[in-house]
């Protein structure tokens, strides 16, 4: 049972602590008193240091979208740590990927490699500004888009620094963020096309790109509507500016991608996680017009985009063999899987009284402390409440308890090494950790 004093990953955390700042080298993986660490995986299962073994919801945070020990990938690696880890030279591996992502993603005719979302995120801003000649960003309202300064103006703000509705603020996110950087970042209402638009009019002089994860996982995967996304779309192309998807996370809501499903294109696309199969990658793909930016072989340098580890051939072979694996079949499995367990979720919910959602869409599911959805950021601080994060450590404690991992803001996604009888596992544990929770 999680606390337990006498754990090892109890022990583990405090040796830890004595070299690690946070006891980890990320950030609210488990809440505490201690972080829970990891053995082995199998399938969907993780077994931690103390033999506990949790169904795996969170499949490190979506890139696991085969679960542990998919021998497609396994075998990849293998034979590819055989032949080399890395080189100067390009390898055949690298186009094979960039062949499966510009089939797959409707709007990618040409792709360059990153080595995680965040670096796919940065380059794609760098690209946007040297295409553009313009230096603002503009992003919605508490969108993620990994782990550098810009991006994280306004990402998680409070009623305290949001500011105005129609024209929110750019707070920083932590300490550090120079003001100057704060300034380059237009915050705009997510879904609001109205607030959207009037505030990009304002800004559109200045702007480079408009970057919008469309389905964000920090909404509980409130997709941005059709008439948004389209007011985005139309409002770019009259004005010169680059827009941006960020994929990282949503790429996984279909075989074409989220701008497949959702049916708008962006300029470029920011891709990660899942095209790793597990190793660490990024990419930033797009149209041939906004890709010529990379091109330095067509004339001199326009903009400096390498890596000593961009485009490694082991994370190659192991995109490969994960997105071979992802046929449409098995996407389609995948969402069928998605829509039994929030389901599944929402009937326990109801039956305990529990004024709760299992929000979602395809493989990605998002437990939340209100019933009716919420389609922006307001709404979804608003309705998660004060007691959010309290309530959230017991609902997370719970479902540790029934041997179910699921992320510390309720996230779960899901991998295809999942059956439907683990789907009805999961369901028979989480009613009980429901039940635990609504006493
Ligand atoms: N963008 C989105 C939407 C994400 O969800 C993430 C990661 O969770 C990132 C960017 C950053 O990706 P990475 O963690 O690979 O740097």
């Amino acid at each position: 049972m999680f606390p337990d004093s006498q754990s090892r990953s109890a022990a583990l955390f405090d040796r830890a602590r004595a070299v690690q700042p946070g006891a980890n080298t990320r950030h609210m993986i488990t809440f505490a008193p201690y972080v829970i660490y990891a053995e082995r995986g199998n399938g969907c299962r993780v077994t931690d240091v103390d033999g506990n073994v949790y169904i795996d919801w969170v499949n490190n945070f979506s890139t696991n979208i085969h679960g542990y020990g998919y021998p497609p990938i396994v075998e990849a690696i293998k034979a590819q740590a055989e032949r080399m880890l890395c080189c100067i030279l390009p390898t055949e591996a690298e186009i094979a990927l960039s062949e499966i992502i510009v089939e797959r993603w409707p709007g990618i005719d040409q792709v360059r490699f990153t080595n995680s979302g965040t670096e796919a995120v940065m380059v794609a801003v760098k690209a946007a500004r040297a295409i553009t000649g313009r230096s603002k960003i503009a992003k919605t309202e508490g969108g993620y888009h990994g782990q550098f300064d810009l991006v994280e103006a306004s990402f998680l703000p409070t009623p305290a620094n949001w500011g105005p509705e129609d024209r929110p603020a750019a707070p920083p996110l932590g300490h550090g963020t120079p003001q100057s950087l704060l300034d380059e970042a237009v915050i705009v209402p997510f879904n609001a096309v109205d607030a959207t638009l009037a505030r990009l009019e304002e800004e559109k002089d200045a702007l480079a790109a408009v970057i919008i994860d469309p389905i964000p996982a920090r909404l509980g995967f409130a997709p941005a509507s059709q008439a948004y996304l389209t007011a985005l779309r139309r409002f770019c192309t009259e004005n010169g500016i680059v827009l941006i998807f960020d994929e990282v996370f949503c790429g996984r809501a279909g075989y074409h991608g989220a701008q497949g499903r959702l049916g708008v294109l962006p300029d470029l696309t920011a891709l990660g996680k899942i095209i790793g199969g597990g190793l660490p990658i990024g990419a930033v793909g797009g149209t041939k017009e906004a890709m010529a930016i990379f091109d330095n072989l067509a004339g001199p340098l326009k903009m400096s985009h390498s890596g000593t580890f961009t485009g490694n051939p082991m994370s190659m072979v192991a995109g490969i063999a994960a997105m071979r694996g992802l046929t449409p079949e098995v996407f389609a499995r995948l969402e069928a899987q998605g829509e039994s367990l929030r389901r599944g979720l929402m009937e326990r919910m109801a039956a305990f009284g529990l004024d709760m959602r299992a929000n979602g869409l395809a493989s990605m599911t998002s437990l939340q402390f209100f019933s009716e959805p919420a389609d922006n950021y307001r709404e979804f601080h608003n309705r998660s409440g004060d007691a959010y994060l309290d309530r959230m450590r017991r609902l997370h404690r719970d479902m540790l308890n029934e041997g179910l991992l699921m992320a510390t803001r309720g996230l779960m996604v899901g991998s295809t090494a999942m059956t439907d009888a683990d789907i009805d596992e999961t369901l028979a544990r989480a009613e009980i950790a429901l039940q635990a929770f609504a006493q």
